[in-house]
């Protein structure tokens, strides 16, 4: 039985049994209150006469009989437990190291026993829904998943962020993006996804880079970017629309405004690239050189976290950006054919600041230009050989987009560290536990 089923339907006055792990403990004189957390997080306070469960400890894995009763004063939906029986799996030995309020690094150092907080629990919960909710779209919406491999020859993203492999003796690489597999398997799926772990060496400590992260990402033949645009879209609405219904107690209990999404209902702002070099040079905006220095921001500049942030810091709607720089952006973007030096792209940012949650586009699927661009790139054509070949053999225009999980819950939980939206974060300085 779990705590779930006894808080949603009448058992006061009946018998019932649980497993779980003793959350909270507080002994006075007569009685001892123990808080007692199931497998799925949920908690309800169990009370025993205190000569019952003397040598009981936090953590303790117990499992409990007791009558159900109504008291307005227990902690969770004014129901509790009178304990009539207390079976001891193990008692947690005392030295628990964490307790009711932690630094931020000791719940790090700790988190394989950090997950056993109600914060991290509820987050959890969280992704599990958007996980099941993007999967749920694709398949409603007969998109292929499709698991492409994770130990690869090539970069996608550029060389410096690569995780180095020994690859038997040779080199390999971790997958920075699935993309150009996914690529490969549209000629034969037709539209295809995958979510996977993509890797990156990202050096600089930033709160929103991680080394691995999840990432969603698609293909799709015969399609146009505006096509992709209303894709995404419709992809993160319903996403999140379907988890804020599924996880509301969740939501409630990390205290998140619902009303931050009332702009999802609204079709996202769009504009292009130029209009955003336009808007930030009204706002007078300065871009940071590597002197430290810094100078206003002009057309050619990718933009960074600051600009992002800049642009949506006002807005409940999700921006897209359309139309980068062909040199800002990776080898295989496609040219906009009717405006040279832009190319096919947009990334979608989160409002109210949060930034870049998506980057996608029309691919190259032009031999030539592809391959010079590869070259270009300082990149080896040998290792590119087979995704040259699908620009040999019936190549179509194709799009696609990647999106990270741990953005869009930064964004939707309005999470500040994207440490905190992930159950074991790998950053530069942490590859345990
Ligand atoms: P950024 O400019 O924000 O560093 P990017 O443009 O390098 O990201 P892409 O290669 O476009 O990232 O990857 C697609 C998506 O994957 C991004 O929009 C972002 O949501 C996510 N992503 C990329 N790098 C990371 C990272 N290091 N940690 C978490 N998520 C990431
Ligand atoms: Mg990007």
């Amino acid at each position: 039985m779990r705590i779930r089923d006894i808080l949603s339907a009448d058992y006061i006055g009946k018998e019932v049994t649980l497993r779980g792990w003793v959350y909270r403990l507080r002994k006075q004189k007569g009685n001892t209150f123990v808080l007692l957390r199931d497998d799925r997080g949920s908690v309800i306070q169990c009370v025993f006469p205190s000569t019952r469960i003397d040598n009981i400890t936090r953590e303790s894995s117990v499992e409990i009989s007791g009558i159900v009763k109504e008291d307005a004063r227990a902690p969770e939906g004014g129901i509790e437990i009178s304990g009539t029986d207390l079976k001891i799996f193990q008692v947690s030995d005392k030295d628990y190291p964490l307790g009711e309020y932690q630094s931020a690094e000791l719940l790090l150092d700790y988190r394989h026993l950090a997950l056993r907080t109600r914060k991290m629990i509820e987050i959890a919960k969280i992704r599990a829904s958007i996980f099941k909710f993007l999967r749920q779209w694709f398949s409603d919406n007969e998109w292929m998943e499709v698991t492409p491999p994770l130990i690869v020859k090539g970069s996608v993203e550029g060389g410096s962020t690569l995780f180095k492999l020994n690859y038997f003796g040779d080199v390999a690489f971790l997958s920075q993006s699935a993309q150009l597999y996914l690529e490969a398997m549209i000629f034969s799926l037709g539209p295809v996804w995958s979510l996977t772990s993509s890797f990156r060496a990202e050096r600089s400590r930033t709160i929103r880079h991680l080394a691995e992260f999840s990432h969603l990402e698609c293909e799709s033949p015969w399609v146009t970017l505006p096509d992709l645009l209303q894709i995404q879209e419709n992809l993160v609405r319903y996403t999140i629309d379907k988890t804020i219904k599924e996880r509301k107690d969740s939501l409630k209990f990390l205290e998140i405004d619902t009303n931050r999404f009332r702009g999802l209902a609204e079709p996202f702002h769009k504009i292009t690239y130029d209009q955003a070099i336009e808007k930030l040079i009204s706002l007078d905006f300065k871009m940071a050189e590597d002197d430290g220095k810094s100078r206003m921001i002009r057309w050619g500049d990718d933009l960074n976290i600051d600009s992002e942030r800049e642009l949506t810091r006002q807005m409940l709607t999700p921006l897209f950006i359309t139309g980068y720089p062909t040199e800002v952006k990776p080898f295989y973007v496609k040219e906009n054919p009717v405006r040279f030096g832009t190319s096919l792209t947009f990334d979608l940012l989160g409002p109210q600041g949060y930034g870049e949650v998506s980057s996608g586009g029309m691919r190259e699927d032009h031999l030539p230009t592809l391959s010079s661009r590869i070259k270009q790139a300082g990149l080896n054509p040998v290792d590119y050989g087979w995704y040259l070949d699908l620009r040999k053999y019936g190549s179509v225009e194709h799009g696609g987009f990647g999106m990270g999980i741990e953005r869009l819950l930064r964004w939707f939980l309005g999470i500040e560290d994207i440490k905190d939206s992930v159950l074991f974060p790998r950053t530069m300085s942490r590859s345990s536990p």
